[in-house]
């Protein structure tokens, strides 16, 4: 979306879509190799002038939320002469996932680092970055003051995290500044998500999977997602299970070490290294960090009701010889409707055959309908803009104050 006062335009956020129109998961990846006008026509590109081309004068930065990829998935096609103004984290987020997603990564020439609380300048708007909790680390709001206006863009947030703390200081400093317009995520209005489990609920349940489970337990999730990192190395503590993690969360933990309480490798973490990672000859620089904290395939097949082992699809057929061990658990932590796709019916078929059962373990990374009602309430915004929803109008249902939008059309605030 674009912000424009009469001396500056500021962008934020510039997404892919993740799921379609059919709310059927959308090929992010394929889409971007399109050519620009058919990107235009499909509606997945907007016509921001200066954003892709150079007829016009370039917008005067690009605020970052988070680095997810429907927020960030269309900055490969921007001009590289915008700033891009976001978090450490975002930056390492993206940095992990342009090595072991083939994502793309912040180009460190654009690269403006923000921190939470800390305002900033864009021309004639103040922006300040909030954290915000969500499922990837280093996520942000932002609040955004200009021409006697304040705008709070809340990026996509939750309630139900490791970090209720975050939004609380958000509110907190809101109290001294009345908010005109609050942009808000609704990923949740026409789901059936009034409520549900929280990250720490989440642990509780995972902590009696592992328990339970009569032999190797796996777990699939993003590695992106540090609350869930936690989550699974305390549910296997617990459980008095040893945690193996994959070189791509080992990675992740090693960029945060120093600036969050996330648990590192020397908290009896143990990484195993992948096929696909040891065959990539420019990651041995990597493979040296984590070595004394790897450990091979044997060792974890001696012994499999010892470990809670971090698990890609694609192990099956490079690490397992095509056949996972008996009687595996294993762990899906992602949004319930990638369950379709032919990769993991394949592997829920497998795991049937071995004697093993596949178990949804997931909680969401956006807000439950009743937080959504409750902050839009707190934060009591003269217009509140749904976004980041297929059902706008259900804000209306909560409140009188909703403006709706529709993409491609533009706002006048007086
Ligand atoms: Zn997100």
């Amino acid at each position: 979306m674009e912000l424009q006062t009469a001396t500056t335009r500021v962008v934020i956020d510039l997404g892919l879509p993740l799921v379609d129109a059919q709310r059927e998961p959308f090929d992010s990846r394929s889409a971007l190799a399109k050519p620009m006008d058919i990107l235009k026509a499909e509606g997945v590109v907007r016509s921001i002038p200066g954003l892709f081309d150079s007829d016009h004068d370039e917008p005067d930065g690009i605020l970052l939320s988070h680095a997810h990829l429907d927020h960030t998935g269309l900055l490969p096609l921007s001009r590289k002469t915008v700033p891009i103004y976001t978090t450490s984290g975002t930056s390492k987020m993206m940095l992990a996932a342009g090595v072991f997603a083939a994502q793309t990564e912040l180009e460190r020439t654009r690269f403006r680092e923000v921190a939470s609380q800390r305002p900033f300048n864009i021309g004639n708007c103040k922006v300040t970055p909030l954290a915000v909790d969500h499922s990837i680390y280093g996520s942000v709001a932002f609040l955004i003051e200009a021409d006697g206006q304040t705008i709070l863009y809340s990026g996509d947030f939750r309630n139900h995290g490791r970090k209720p703390g975050m939004l609380r200081d958000l509110l907190k400093h809101l109290e001294s500044k009345p908010v005109d317009v609050l942009i808000v995520e609704g990923t949740h209005f026409g789901s059936e998500k009034e409520r549900g489990l929280t990250e720490y609920q989440l642990e509780d349940r995972i902590f009696e999977l592992v328990k339970t489970a009569p032999a190797l337990v796996l777990a699939t999730f993003s590695a992106l997602d540090v609350d869930r990192i936690v989550t699974l190395f305390k549910a296997a503590k617990k459980a008095g299970r040893v945690f193996v993690v994959d070189p791509y969360t080992a990675f992740v933990l090693h960029l945060i070490g120093k600036e969050s309480k996330a648990p590192n490798l020397n908290m009896g973490i143990r990484v195993f290294f992948n096929h696909l990672f040891e065959r990539r000859k420019n990651l041995k620089n990597l493979g040296e960090k984590f070595k004394s904290a790897r450990i091979e395939l044997s060792e974890i097949l001696a012994q499999p009701s010892k470990y809670l082992m971090v698990f890609r699809p694609t192990m099956t057929k490079f690490d397992f010889n095509g056949q996972l061990p008996a009687n595996c658990r294993c762990l899906y932590g992602y949004w319930s409707g990638y369950l379709g796709r032919p990769d993991w019916v394949a592997l829920k078929d497998h795991i049937a055959k071995v004697g093993g059962d596949f178990v949804p373990a997931h909680v969401s990374g956006h807000a439950y309908i009743q937080d959504i009602v409750k902050f839009v309430k707190s934060v009591n915004a003269k217009t509140v803009i749904p976004i980041h929803t297929f059902e706008p109008q259900m804000f209306q249902k909560y409140f009188s104050n909703v403006r709706m939008l529709t993409d491609g059309t533009s706002w006048e605030l007086s």
